[in-house]
């Protein structure tokens, strides 16, 4: 019987607390396209990058180590650990995207693909965590969030609308270009978010496209 009450306690505590959302104060009223990557975890489209955390390549290192040496227990503590600072990380990043904009726009494009062949490092750096934390985080300060299918963001031109970028793993490296159509340059992850405001806007990429 008491086992029952404490189980049906249990149950209220746990739903109070998934369901209690904090509010976040409002800072800004930014419109921003966001561009996850492989370089840099994000690029905005006002040009910020937010880079990997490099704090975690040390942990990464010991837990190899300990995985190396059959140390169970050790492997689990770091890497426990090392999930619980990707974590309070991406907090804290998504509660001040949220509280300096009025709408995110989050690009969907390249993800798979850089997944696959980079699996590690762009699984380690949580975009999928980050992308929940925004989906959930997002309203309790009235913000929009939206996750844009910005097909072709790294390859468009973000001023004339020409297919003139970067295309493909195989041009990964390349950091920045120049429009052969307008001559416009660019920094690539920096386009691509803008790409993704502007698809996320509602101003068709493939309307405006040339081949
Ligand atoms: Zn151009």
């Amino acid at each position: 019987m008491r086992a029952d009450r404490e189980a049906r306690l249990g149950l209220y505590l746990c739903l109070f607390i998934a369901a209690e959302a904090k509010k976040i104060e409002r800072i800004g009223s930014g419109v921003i396209g966001i561009d996850p990557g492989f370089a840099n975890l994000l690029t905005t489209s006002q040009g910020e990058v937010i880079e990997h955390p490099r704090e975690l390549e040390g942990a990464k290192r010991r837990l190899a180590q300990a995985q190396r040496g059959h140390d169970v227990k050790l492997a689990a503590r770091i890497q426990e650990r090392i999930g619980n600072r990707r974590k309070d990380r991406n907090h804290k990043l998504s509660r001040r995207l949220v509280a300096e904009n009025i709408v995110i726009y989050f690009s969907r494009d390249n993800l798979k693909g850089l997944a696959k062949r980079f699996g590690q490092s762009v699984a380690s750096s949580g975009h999928a965590q980050l992308r929940g934390m925004l989906a959930y985080k997002s309203p309790t300060s009235g913000t929009r969030y939206v996750e844009v299918d910005a097909k072709f963001s790294t390859m468009t031109c973000s001023v004339c609308g020409a297919r003139s970028g970067p295309r493909g793993l195989g041009m990964l490296a390349v950091r920045q270009w120049t429009c052969a159509e307008c001559a416009s340059f660019h920094n690539r992850d920096m386009n691509a978010a803008l790409n993704t405001l502007k698809a996320g806007a509602g101003s068709a990429l493939e309307g405006h496209a040339q081949v």
